[in-house]
Parts: structure tokens; C-alpha cells; sequence
């Protein structure tokens, strides 16, 4: 880890870049991370083109991309550019190119910035397998390399930026054939082409590391960044755009786009982000500003950085491991170990009208039958309330709600319910008594009731008390032990966590993942911040179970939302993943419509990836690792695939989701809907 990375893992640091002006926005440095997006109009279409730029704009859009994929669009982004700034619309254009260098350099002409990706610029994509001896490949880096450089000298001349976007779906095969299709390849290609840019003296770069898999974008830029400090100690580093690509749409894109940017910008990387959807670009930016906003509040709070813990916080920041934790189990109730990452419900203080409540929590969760409550939680901090909670577990039982009850109250009162409840859940602050925690302690070993530790500590202050709680259960012989925190800086509080038990031989000691919405929240801040706060962990293979708390009234709304996160996160599928492009110039069909078709027929389809795109120049390479892809082939013509292979050419849209189904059927993923 480097001089940024290894504070930035425990408190909120800004990873150090240099600025990049794109025109008259600049990128980078103490910038405010820029927002931006990609149009989906037509590009020969001037009008249509201006008109959703402007739009864009309007709602706080700073960058704008423009699709360039041959000789004519790239002509016609000077029209755009001109009508643009005639209407007073100063915001920097981008051209995207794939396959096509001559339209870079036509593009570089009118617009601000290129962006290239190293998988395509001058590589086309035949899916070969190919041993590369090392001369050949110096020779084939050396080709690369000469067909760009005419790029990068006129974007020098002219003073246009480039991102160097590498997207873990194109990867040249050249790449893959010596990586794989992994961050390590994907880093390596954008490496490339920056030894050609600095050979030119040409520094306006902004690089990008995407892919449809929120753990793999992160694992790439982690690694990036960390390969650009290794290149240059000290200096400034290049400025990095975030983004996941073919995020999908709904509920579904904004949570996933949330955890992979989100993450990314807690480790303090990232300075410009696009946020993808399948629907009008317009509509990405509020969800693009809540998740730059939660990242400004992080960089702003000065917490210091607490002392070394013992031992890193996960093995391997580069690759997803679940971290190995021992089961806890009570009655039917069983976190950690092999069992799938719980969600509970944290439904706040005790019902004092038990029966009433339970009816309507067990209605609740009628309505989402597909989404299993594993645990409910409630709090007692008085006597009275400790009084209810046997009360409210057998209302529960009479509604048919058979989740096991844990009980969040204050050392010592806890034990009176002990009998009823699954788990007592204790909070610790910094002034915790030692006396009072080996107390719990003896009570909790006494009922063979597990108790969760929930540090309610500022982050330097974690390891002290983990060491207090850890002494008090040794002490106690009670191994059945959790944690969680409650603190403002819930990523950076669980990773010191978790080196704190690692340091101390408890490294397999499950970990909880609580999230509070503040009622203050819309719905859009409260998913990005709840999509943070548990994803950014998950994806670091850290947590045992989640639960959201501040949906009292909604609780469908909150399992709904930790589920999302979950299968966002990739931990835990609940529904069919939809890997779908967020249009552009090239798409060939409707994609929201077409997307939300194929959604009502498939959506059931636990745990299949149906990838939708808009082109078959970039999608197939794009769709990764979709078991199914449907990918616009021409006018009203779509291609199927299983997999990587197309097995289907030229199917007629009127008939491609039948035939798409019937893909699904033949390959045994499908299942008739409830
Ligand atoms: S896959 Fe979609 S977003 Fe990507 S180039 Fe094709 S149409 Fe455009």
C-alpha cells in the first residue's frame, strides 16, 4: 500500500491528483468530483443531439460524452460543439471511440476531450486464443503504440485531454491471452497506452477502469492506483473517472452504481464519475451527485488516523475473499461461517402494542414472499421495554413471523429476556465499564445467549474497546460473540474492526453490518447511502449479515434494499441479474423499453445474468459474464447468445424474446414464475 492508500483505508483521505483541464472544467487536484454522462441520441442527428446535451446540462451534468463510431459522427460533433456553445452551453464534449483511430483524430479537432479504450483502439476483438512468444509481443505492443501515438501528439498540439478508459468486458486478446480477464490485465493495457503518452511528454490524462462486476472495477482501480505510485513516488497522480458499466436500470443500477463508485471514492479515489443507467442520461445525475456528495462529507471529516492495527484488515485488497468467520448460531438463527450473508430487520424500540405490530410486520412480509426476513431486531434500553420483549416474541409466533428476535439494550438489563431472544446486542461506548461488560458477559454464558458488541466509538478509539469486550468473553468463556459499529464512518470503521480482531486472534469473530437511515433522507439518498455503508464492506469480503434500520413503518422496503445490496454487491442473488448498456449513438433498438420487456418476461430467474445491448460492436464484449445476451445485430435484428458465443444471427425482433426464452429453456435455466 502506498503513502495515500494506507491512511485512506482507515480514515477518509483523497487520493493526491494532479488537475486536468477539459476545456473549462477541471479534473482532478481539489477539484469537486465533476459529474457527468454519455448522450444517446443518434450523433448524425445534430438537433436531437443538442437538445439531450443541453438537457443533461440543465440537470447538473459537467462533462458531456458523445458517441464518434466512424468518420461522419466525428465530423458532425464540430456542428454539435458549435450549437452548443451558440446556446451558451460551455460543458466540455468527450468523443467515445472504439475500433476507429481516423475518428479520434477528426474528433480531437472539435471536442475537448478523447476518450480511448486500450481493448479496441487499434485491436479488433475475434475472441482468438493465441500463445504470445515475448517478441511477439513487443512487437504487437509496438503497433498498438504507433498507431496511437499520431493521437496523442495532436491532442497534445491542441491541447485536448484523453481518458484512457479500460473496460474489463474489451479487453484486447492479446491481454487476455497473458492476464486473463482480470483487473491485473486490465491495469496493464492502460498501462500501455500511458508509456506512449509520456513518451510524448502528454500528461492530460484521466484513466478509467470499468466493468459490470462492482468487485472487479474495484479491485482494477485499487490496483491502478496504486501501479501509478509505484511509477511516480510522491507526485501527483493521474485523475481517475469512475463508473460501472451496464449498471442496468430501476432500483437495481443505482444501488450496484453506488456501491462500486461509492466504494472507490471511501478508499479516497476517483475525481469525475458517470453514473450508467438504462434509462435517459438526464435521469443518472441526481444519483451521480448523491453518491460525489456522501464523498465530499467523508474527505471532509477529520477524524485521525487511528494507531496501526497489527494486521491488515482483509488478506488481499485486490481480490474479493469473504473474510472466514466461525458460525454463531442460537435456535434457528446462524451468522458467519459458511451461511450466506443474513439480512435482518432493525425495527427500533420494542412494540408496546405487541400483537397489533407483529400482524402488521408478518402482512409486511407477505407482500415480499421472495425476500426472507432471517432476523428481526428491537431495542430495550429501559426496564419496561426489557418487560415486552418475551411479550413480543410470542406475538411474533402467533403471526407466523418465525425469525429469530435479538434485543439491543444497555449492559445488564439485556439478561432479563435473555430466554426469548436469539442474540443480545450491547452497545459499547468509549467510557464502557469493564465491570458492567464482564457482567453481561458471565449472564450471557449463563443463558448460552450470544451477544453482539455494537462500538459506538470514533474509529481510533475501536481498538481499545474490542480489546476490552474480547478480555471480558475470554475471561466469561463465551465464544459466541459478535461485532458491529455504529459510527459516522461505517467503511472505514468496519476495516479497523476488522484488523483489530484479526490483530488480536479473533479474526474469525462475524461481523454485523448496520446501516440507519437518517428520516431526513429522500429515497435517492437513502439507497446511495445505504448501497455504501454495506456494500463498500461486502465487497471487501467484510460482513456476516446486514440490516438497515429507519424503515419501522416500510420493512418490505428495507429487505428489499439490503437484498439489492447484496446481489449488487454479488454476495447473494435474488433475482436475475440484468446487465444492460445505457444506450448510445450506435444502439440499434430501444434499450429502456426493450430491457424493461425482457425484465417482465425473465426478472424471476434467480441467480441468471441476461445481458441487453445496444450494439454488437462493443456489447458482446461488454456483457462479460452473462449466461444469456441479447444484443441489437442490426435495424430490427437482434443476435443471441449463450454465453460468449452467438448462437443465434439475425433474429427478427418481433420474435427475439421468444426465442431468447426458449435459449433459457433449452440451456435449463428457466423456471416458470410463481
Ligand atoms: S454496447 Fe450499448 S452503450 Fe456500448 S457502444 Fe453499443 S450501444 Fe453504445
Amino acid at each position: 500500500m502506498s503513502r495515500w492508500s494506507r491512511p485512506a483505508a482507515y480514515v477518509p483521505r483523497r487520493r493526491p491528483t494532479r488537475e486536468v483541464a477539459i476545456g473549462d472544467v477541471l479534473v482532478g487536484g481539489s477539484q469537486p468530483i465533476r459529474l457527468q454522462s454519455m448522450t444517446t441520441t443518434n450523433t448524425l442527428d445534430t438537433a436531437a443531439t443538442v437538445d439531450q446535451a443541453r438537457r443533461m446540462v440543465e440537470a447538473g451534468c459537467e462533462i458531456v460524452r458523445i458517441t464518434a463510431p466512424s468518420l461522419r459522427e466525428a465530423q458532425n460533433l464540430g456542428p454539435i460543439h458549435a450549437a452548443l456553445r451558440a446556446a451558451g452551453i460551455r460543458a466540455p464534449l468527450v468523443a467515445d471511440i472504439h475500433y476507429t483511430p481516423n475518428a479520434a483524430m477528426i474528433a480531437a479537432e472539435h471536442v475537448e476531450k478523447i476518450r480511448v479504450n486500450p481493448g479496441n483502439y487499434a485491436d479488433k476483438k475475434r475472441f482468438e486464443v493465441r500463445e504470445y512468444s515475448d517478441a511477439q509481443w513487443r512487437e504487437e505492443v509496438e503497433r498498438v503504440g504507433e498507431r496511437f501515438r499520431p493521437l496523442v501528439r495532436r491532442c497534445r498540439e491542441l491541447g485536448r485531454a484523453m481518458r484512457i478508459g479500460t473496460n474489463h468486458g474489451s479487453l484486447a486478446d492479446r491481454i487476455l491471452n497473458r492476464y486473463g480477464d482480470t483487473p491485473l490485465g486490465m491495469v496493464e493495457s492502460a498501462l500501455e497506452f500511458l508509456d506512449v503518452c509520456e513518451d510524448e511528454g502528454y500528461r492530460d490524462i484521466v484513466f478509467s477502469m470499468k466493468s459490470s462486476n462492482s468487485q472487479v472495477a474495484i479491485q482494477a482501480y485499487r490496483l491502478l492506483a496504486e501501479r501509478l505510485e509505484e511509477r511516480a513516488p510522491g507526485e501527483d497522480s493521474y485523475p481517475f473517472h469512475l463508473g460501472v458499466t451496464e449498471a442496468g436500470d430501476g432500483e437495481d443500477g443505482r444501488v450496484k452504481s453506488a456501491i462500486g463508485i461509492g466504494a472507490l471514492l471511501e478508499d479516497g479515489i476517483g475525481d469525475t464519475i458517470r453514473v450508467s443507467l438504462t434509462e435517459d442520461p438526464v435521469r443518472e445525475i441526481p444519483v451521480a451527485r448523491e453518491i460525489a456528495l456522501l464523498a465530499h462529507e467523508r474527505w471532509a471529516t477529520r477524524e485521525d488516523l487511528p494507531p496501526e492495527p497489527g494486521a491488515p484488515y482483509v488478506d488481499d485488497r485486490h481480490a474479493h475473499r469473504r473474510r472466514t468467520t466461525r458460525s454463531i448460531a442460537r435456535g434457528a438463527m446462524a451468522i458467519g461461517g459458511a451461511n450466506p450473508v443474513r439480512v435482518e430487520l432493525d425495527l427500533g424500540t420494542v412494540p408496546v402494542a405487541a400483537a397489533e405490530s407483529a400482524r402488521a410486520l408478518a402482512d409486511a412480509l407477505a407482500a415480499v414472499p421472495a425476500l426472507a426476513c432471517e432476523g428481526v431486531l428491537v431495542d430495550a434500553f429501559d426496564p419496561g421495554a426489557v418487560d415486552q420483549v418475551a411479550g413480543y416474541r410470542r406475538a411474533l409466533d402467533d403471526a407466523g413471523v418465525a425469525a429469530p428476535l435479538a434485543v439491543r439494550g444497555e449492559c445488564g438489563f439485556v439478561e432479563g429476556c435473555a430466554d426469548s431472544v436469539s442474540r443480545l446486542v450491547v452497545p459499547a461506548g468509549s467510557l464502557v465499564d469493564p465491570i458492567a461488560l464482564k457482567g453481561t458477559v458471565a449472564g450471557a454464558a449463563q443463558k448460552g445467549v450470544p451477544i453482539e458488541w455494537d462500538l459506538r466509538v470514533r474509529v481510533r478509539e475501536i481498538g481499545a474497546v474490542v480489546g476490552l469486550a474480547l478480555e471480558a468473553c475470554a475471561e466469561g468463556g463465551l465464544e459466541e460473540i459478535l461485532f458491529s459499529v455504529d459510527a459516522t464512518l461505517p467503511v472505514h470503521a468496519v476495516r479497523v474492526l476488522a484488523a483489530e480482531l484479526a490483530a488480536r486472534n479473533a479474526g474469525d469473530v462475524p461481523i454485523a453490518l448496520r446501516h440507519r437511515r437518517d428520516p431526513g433522507h429522500d429515497d435517492e439518498r437513502a439507497r446511495v447511502r445505504a448501497a455504501v455503508a454495506l456494500g463498500a464492506p461486502l465487497c471487501d469480503g467484510l460482513g456476516d449479515s446486514v440490516a438497515i434500520a429507519g424503515f419501522a413503518n416500510d420493512p418490505g422496503r428495507a429487505l428489499d434494499l439490503a437484498y439489492r445490496v447484496l446481489q449488487g454487491a454479488r454476495l447473494r442473488t435474488s433475482w436475475t441479474e440484468f446487465i444492460s448498456c445505457p444506450s448510445c449513438g450506435r444502439t440499434l433498438f430501444d434499450l429502456e423499453e426493450t430491457t424493461a420487456r425482457i425484465k417482465a418476461r425473465t426478472g424471476h430467474l434467480k441467480g441468471v445474468k441476461i445481458a441487453i445491448m445496444g450494439c454488437i460492436v462493443n456489447g458482446p464484449g461488454e456483457m462479460a459474464d452473462a449466461d444469456f445476451g441479447y444484443v441489437g445485430s442490426g435495424v430490427g435484428q437482434v443476435n443471441l447468445y449463450v454465453g460468449q458465443e452467438c448462437v443465434e444471427r439475425k433474429v427478427p425482433a418481433g420474435v427475439a424474446d421468444e426465442r431468447l426464452v426458449a435459449l433459457i429453456r433449452e440451456h435449463g435455466a428457466w423456471a416458470d414464475p410463481d
